[in-house]
């Protein structure tokens, strides 16, 4: 593979040959990240990419876009008819752009946004200090329920009551459980505030009808276009026809130049596989994978956040298991199994070193992994956890999950002895 690459610039096909090997020797459970098609990674690497084409089809600044309007267009299409949108933007060049667009089609600097806290299982771009939209504008931010570990509507409504935000953020990137979006929509309405969701790690859920849509509910819904729904990296925009108009023109030409065209056709790509009966039952494979996970984590004396899932990932706490995120996920890399530590909520410990993994398992739902590989991955963590210092142990079950890895094809990936 990579003939051209390797003649050009043999040090970065080395890298190519590193990385291909590494995501086909190890079980990757990090739930924002995926197994594309070939399809899929056909079109992103792809002459498209050699188009300029700034503004919307139709009403371009450049000749030639001949090929590029139909794609868009096509792309729109869709993305209107997967989730039933009104309105949709794929230009944003990645999901923290498209809430940015959001930011600057419907606020002024300094105006109020309700977002879910980082440490809760919110992003940066839903108000955290440190990112832009939690120093241009009045980030406020709520939490989960200090007991449960839940999203709670009823905190949520008192904080809106008394902030007034003029727009609320829903959705996260490490919570276990279902969302209420109606519950959401009812408080924004209550408060007159905009809603956003951002649905950037179960896009792919909701195109396969394992987790409610927010599109009914939310004025604009944002999403990453590579997570869940297993296309490129990219970001997506679906809108209600009266906020359609401003967000689009905060895409273009407030935050962006020209789209990535070649970005555009693997999405496009992307959205027709999502419309298939297979890419259903991917979608709800991922979910009862992640629920027999968790089951046998429980069963080896971890702590789950929430007590289990409803969706693509499972919050560990491992400290019951006498460790902490940051040394369990190198010895499991060490191992085989890729993970990241995070936080857990109201966690007592550093943002560096915390008491929680993130697992997730839409990876190795795509590799065609299911609830018994699952119950033999959770064994494997459990045993990691016990051996974690010991180098040699860990080499062991490295070579283990090498051979239990090459029975499972990787999309894309054209390896295997
Ligand atoms: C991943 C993610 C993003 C950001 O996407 P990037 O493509 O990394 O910019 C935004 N919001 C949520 C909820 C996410 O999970």
């Amino acid at each position: 593979m990579w003939r051209a690459v390797e003649t050009t610039d043999p040090e970065v096909h080395h890298l190519l040959q590193e990385e291909n090997r590494r995501q086909f020797d190890k079980i990757r459970l990090i739930p924002s990240e995926n197994y594309v098609s070939r399809a899929v990674l056909e079109a992103t690497g792809s002459i498209f990419t050699n188009k300029y084409s700034e503004g919307y089809a139709g009403k371009r600044y450049y000749e030639g876009q001949q090929n590029v309007d139909t794609l868009e267009r096509l792309a729109i299409a869709r993305a209107r008819e997967l989730f039933g949108a009104e309105r949709a933007n794929v230009q944003p060049y990645s999901g923290s752009p498209a809430n940015l667009a959001v930011y600057f089609g419907l606020l002024e600097l300094g105006d109020t946004i309700l977002g879910l806290s980082l440490p809760h299982g919110g992003h940066l771009t839903h108000g955290w200090s440190v990112s832009i939209t939690g120093s241009y504008y009045r980030s406020v931010q709520y939490t989960v329920h200090p007991e449960t570990g839940l999203l709670d509507l009823d905190m949520l409504r008192e904080l809106a009551r008394k902030e007034r935000p003029k727009l609320i953020v829903a959705g996260a990137t490490a919570y276990p459980r279902t969302i209420d979006f109606e519950g959401f929509a009812a408080i924004a309405a209550e408060v007159g505030a905009f809603l956003l969701v951002d649905m950037a790690h179960i896009a792919g859920l909701v195109a396969g009808g394992a987790h409610p849509s927010p599109v009914p509910h939310a004025d604009v819904v944002s999403t990453t276009t590579h997570k869940t729904l297993r296309g490129p990296r990219g970001g997506m925009l679906l809108m209600r026809r009266k906020v359609a108009k401003r967000i689009n023109k905060a895409v273009f030409p407030g935050l962006q130049g020209g789209p990535h065209n070649h970005t555009t056709a693997a999405l496009a790509v992307a959205l027709r596989e999502a419309a298939t009966e297979e890419f259903q039952s991917y979608a709800h494979s991922i979910v009862k994978n992640a629920q027999a996970l968790a089951e046998r984590l429980l069963e080896h004396g971890f702590k789950l956040v929430t007590g289990g899932t409803d969706n693509h990932l499972v919050l560990v706490d491992v400290t019951p298991r006498g460790t902490t995120g940051k040394p369990l996920a190198k010895a499991l890399d060490t191992a085989g199994i890729v993970c990241n530590y995070n936080t857990v909520p109201f966690d007592p410990r550093p943002p560096m070193d915390p008491s929680g993994l993130r697992l997730g398992t839409p990876a190795v739902t795509t590799r065609g992994m299911g609830p018994a590989e699952m119950r033999r991955i959770a064994d494997w963590i459990a045993e990691v956890t016990e051996v974690r210092d010991d180098e040699a142990a860990l080499a062991k079950i490295a070579g283990q999950i090498r051979e239990f890895c090459h029975n499972f094809p990787a999309p894309g990936i054209e390896l295997g002895s």
